[in-house]
């Protein structure tokens, strides 16, 4: 059996592979962005495409937990609209 890589949802720990992941990235200079390609260098997280996950980034710092630091609030603003505006 070929092993297949899990994405897991850093927000509600889905990895059925059924839903859409959105792979966000941390660069080694701690720069934190969505990576629609997948192929970005750096540490990822993946999140579902579920609104509640992706609210999550802006109501519980989802995205502080997942990667280990202060997210600031551009930022975040910045992922969720980066996601939605892919998802059109
Ligand atoms: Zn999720």
């Amino acid at each position: 059996m070929k092993k297949i890589p899990q994405r897991t949802c850093m927000v509600c720990g889905d990895k059925s592979g059924k839903r859409e992941m959105n792979r966000i990235v941390r660069t080694k200079e701690g720069e934190l962005f969505y990576d629609p390609t997948g192929k970005a260098n750096g540490r990822g997280a993946y999140i579902c495409s579920q609104p509640e996950c992706i609210g999550s980034i802006l109501k519980k710092n989802a995205l502080n937990r997942a990667f280990h630091m202060e997210v600031p609030e551009e930022i975040k603003l910045k992922i969720v609209d980066d996601i939605n505006n892919a998802k059109k």
